[in-house]
């Protein structure tokens, strides 16, 4: 009736000559753990389970259900094209322990990908490796260190990051061991020039910087920045997060970087909700090539190979070879967009500046100056009449748009950043606008009103302070 085997190999199991016998089981496993009352998993159709599951994902806001002008997320439009790519069985039954031999296309994709960043980028090698910017922007601080470890520079501690970083940046260097400086922004939204001169001196390794920056406003003094920074000896590193702003028109290299990272699931449509996963390639100058993560992609000619023989390489920073399925998502949309990237940071850059035109003056615009693919109000004086940024936010969730991000830069109180991308038609973007205009015409005569939204979301307004301290995290009673 029942076999205990143990195979050559270790696995051992058991075998029921008739299923049905449930009983032997009673003779193998000890009676303290059989389970004696019935689990108690619902009893259901494929049609009641179906329908749950729709209800469910029917809760969730998402990109196809509406506007998502998530500042510094870049949530544009991720085309279903990519998806059926990204599950041809070729690449998603591929295992990653198989010989370079047996992976050719996949090696050969990678190794695509890898020279189209370097040409939108203007670098010289890339690892596709990291599996997010954060990921990315950990992974570039420690080629940097190295960098200077090997030059015997170990002296170089401090990295210079501007006020209006994205958090990542000081928590990436800092994780490496580097200590933060920080450098303030000037009135006009960009890197104080002198501040950071008088920061200078033989101990700086790097200064970290986004352009445009988390406001959306272009660092017009980058090559002087980046002059300065290399005569003192140190080097700069790009945070790709905004390059949707930028694609086609310039790159990091001319601006004169050293190490970028890009946001796959950012710029190159690559879909992020969730948190992930994600990719976050780092691309580095000739100088820092020898430190990157191992394995590279190459191409001798004839095969495509995976190389881990990199002198000075910081080693491994992800199992294998990064998040595949995002990385054949990333080729396809460049594929796909060719020279049209340029259009879509043009049409990005010109939607925000669109919106950010008809907003002005309603909502406060602390800096004003021309944006780039995104903008930062402030709702102070929505704040002076009653209702906050928060408020403000939920407000807009009951007119079916997904909020600005808010309170982020924290150089800005009250802060709204919205960052419309390059998807959306100016339909959708009037009517954002007319909303917005409408929220702020409401909180004006009527604060009360717009405080009890958000009505129409499955969970309602929620006591903050209650759900942070405590947070009921079962599913049921
Ligand atoms: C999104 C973002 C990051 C972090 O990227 P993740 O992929 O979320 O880890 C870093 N810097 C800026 C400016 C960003 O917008």
């Amino acid at each position: 009736m029942k076999t205990i085997f143990e195979k050559s190999n270790g696995v051992c199991g058991i075998e029921l000559s008739d299923s049905s016998d449930i009983n032997v089981l009673e003779n193998i496993i000890p009676a303290s753990l059989l389970r004696k009352d019935s689990i108690g998993l619902p009893m259901l159709s494929e049609l009641e389970v179906m329908r749950h599951y729709k209800e469910l994902s029917d809760r969730n806001f998402c990109i196809e259900k509406g506007f998502y002008p998530l500042g510094s997320c870049t949530m544009k439009y991720n085309p279903k094209v990519n998806e059926l790519l990204a599950s041809l069985e070729g690449f998603c039954n591929l295992h990653p322990l198989q010989s370079d031999e047996d992976s050719q296309g996949a090696l050969e994709l990678m190794f695509n990908l890898q020279e189209a960043l370097k040409k939108i980028t203007g670098m010289d090698a890339v690892t596709l490796q990291p599996a997010a910017g954060a990921h990315g922007e950990l992974t570039g601080m420690m080629t940097i260190k190295k960098y200077f470890e090997v030059k015997g520079e170990i002296n170089r501690k401090k990295v210079i990051v501007p006020d209006s970083a994205h958090g990542t940046n000081p928590a990436s260097a800092k994780m490496c061991g580097f200590d933060i400086v920080e450098v303030k922004s000037n009135e006009r939204g960009q890197v104080d020039i002198d501040a950071l001169k008088e920061l200078l001196d033989k101990d700086v390794a790097a200064i970290m910087m986004t352009n445009p920056n988390t406001l959306g406003i272009f660092e017009e003094k980058v090559l002087e920045i980046s002059e300065l920074m290399h005569n003192n000896g140190s080097l700069l590193y790009y945070d790709g997060a905004n390059f949707n702003a930028i694609m086609g028109w310039t790159n990091p290299r001319l601006m004169g970087f050293d190490v970028v990272h890009l946001n796959l699931h950012k710029t190159f449509a690559t879909p992020h909700g969730g948190g992930g996963p994600g990719a976050g390639p780092v691309c580095v100058t000739e100088k820092l090539k020898d430190f990157l993560p191992v394995p590279v992609i190459e191409y001798d000619g004839n095969k495509y190979k995976r190389n881990y023989d990199l002198p000075h390489t910081i080693g491994k920073v992800r199992s294998f070879y990064g998040n595949f399925g995002v990385l054949v998502r990333a080729y396809a949309y460049i594929l796909m967009m060719g020279n049209n990237l340029k259009l879509a940071s043009a049409d990005a850059v010109l939607n925000a500046n669109y919106i950010k035109e008809k907003l002005k003056g309603v909502y406060e615009l602390p800096y004003d100056e021309p944006c780039m693919h995104e903008f930062v109000l402030s709702g102070e004086k929505q704040h002076e009449q009653g209702v906050s940024t928060l408020g403000i936010a939920k407000r807009l969730m009951d007119s079916n748009y997904h909020p600005p991000t808010v309170y982020f830069p924290l150089i800005v109180h009250e802060a709204i950043m919205i960052e419309p991308t390059e998807s959306e038609s100016k339909e959708v973007l009037d009517g954002f606008i007319s909303t917005m205009l409408k929220i702020a015409e409401e909180i004006r005569t009527n604060p009360e009103e717009v405080l009890k939204s958000p009505q129409k979301t499955p969970i309602k307004k929620v006591d903050e302070t209650l759900a942070a301290r405590q947070p009921d995290l079962t599913f049921k009673e």
